[in-house]
């Protein structure tokens, strides 16, 4: 056996893993095709689902009480936490692992064939992500980042925010405006299309973000830092050694799966199943939730998402995080009595996957 663990993709899954496994004292070889590769997307997370083993130098920023705004402002009691890529990445050290700048071709029960030849045995952990397709769903947004200075100081953390001054009218495709404090000195203002099949490409974005900012009286003079956002939200697979996004963990109605990968890595590195019963089902039930939010009118993804924020936080966080099966039925079920009834129609169809996929 050449190492204990063989780890394909060296993306926040597979580095995750490897560096648990290194700390756990196994001997671990990851593959990637660019493994010096540095991230640069900003990812973010609920405190509370962060390991405790992660370093707290990772976290960027951190918000108590974030807005979500649908129909109403709704105060989030769920601190949320920006993190600071590069320091995440490298807090993730791989000292120690035998590291392979190579395409991961074949995988099999132990073993795993590269582009180059070369062929690796030991327990396999399949991180490479999610390839895009088009019969999957894709999360897409375009943002700026825009120096604080220029702003109201008492500009709130928007974690979602679908008011309709984007210039979109109320029968297009919705987005929303994501903001969130990046540092003490910059804030990212992003226009989001949550998930789409197809999702709104990052022109309409941007022409939405420009008109949202200059509604508020925000003013671009074109040299901000610009983030763009596309990956897909549906196609992972759990189980069989998948693990990330490539394994299930991206959940559906978010496209988050970095926290959800950061507090699973020791469970894997440990042998032991991510996917009891129990979390299948939540999985099962997170999927028909997106089913719902891409059947559901336009005009109706606001109203939706309004009652799902004004949930009691204990159930929003039961189906945004974990695998707490209860918990996911008891907010699905809230959330059914809450919507006005002339959608629950088109949410059970959608739910018992009679439409859309
Ligand atoms: C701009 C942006 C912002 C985002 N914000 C957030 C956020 O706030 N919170 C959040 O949770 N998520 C966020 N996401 C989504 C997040 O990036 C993904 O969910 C996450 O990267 C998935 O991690 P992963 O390790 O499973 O897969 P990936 O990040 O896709 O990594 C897969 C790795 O596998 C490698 N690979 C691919 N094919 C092969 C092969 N054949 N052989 C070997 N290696 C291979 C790739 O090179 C890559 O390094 C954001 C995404 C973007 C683009």
């Amino acid at each position: 056996m050449d190492a204990d663990v063989i780890i394909c993709g060296l993306g926040p899954a597979g580095r995750a893993v490897a560096h648990r496994a290194l700390t756990a004292g196994q001997s671990v070889t990851v593959i990637d095709p660019h493994p010096d590769r540095i991230w640069t997307p900003t990812y973010a997370a609920w405190a509370d689902e962060l390991p405790g083993w992660l370093d707290p130098g990772v976290v960027a920023a951190t918000v108590a009480e974030p807005v979500a705004w649908a129909v109403r402002e709704h105060r989030i009691a769920r601190a949320y936490q920006v993190l600071d890529t590069v320091a995440l990445q490298r807090s993730l050290t791989l000292d120690g692992a035998r590291i392979v700048a190579d395409r991961v071709v074949a995988v099999g029960d132990g073993v795993v064939g590269t582009a180059s030849g070369l062929r690796c045995t030991g327990r396999v952990i399949d991180a490479r992500g999610l390839a895009r397709a088009p019969e999957r769903a894709e999360q897409t947004a375009y943002g700026v980042v825009v120096d604080r200075a220029v702003l109201d100081p008492g500009q709130p953390t928007l974690f979602m925010d679908w008011r309709l001054d984007n210039g979109a009218g109320p029968d297009a495709p919705p987005s929303f405006l994501y903001a969130v404090p990046l540092s003490a000195d910059t804030m990212l203002f992003e226009e989001t299309c949550l998930a789409g099949r197809p999702a709104l490409t990052p022109e309409v974005l941007r022409t939405r973000l420009e008109h949202r900012l200059r509604a508020r009286g925000i003013a671009l003079n074109g040299s901000e830092t610009v983030e763009r956002v596309r990956f897909p939200v549906q196609g992972g697979k759990p189980g069989h050694g998948r693990f990330g996004s490539a394994g299930g963990l991206t959940h559906p109605a978010t496209g988050y799966s970095v926290a959800a990968a950061l507090a699973a890595a020791d469970t894997v590195v440990a042998g032991q199943t991510l996917w009891t019963a129990q979390a299948r089902a939540v999985y099962t039930l997170r999927r028909a939730g997106l089913r719902a939010l891409l059947a559901l009118p336009p005009r109706d993804v606001a109203v939706f998402l309004d009652a799902f924020f004004g949930l009691p936080a204990d159930r929003q966080r039961a189906y945004l995080s974990g695998h707490d099966l209860p918990g996911t039925v008891t907010a699905m079920r809230t959330l059914f009595a809450a919507v006005p009834p002339r959608l629950r129609r088109r949410v059970v169809t959608a739910v018992l996957g009679l439409t859309g996929r």
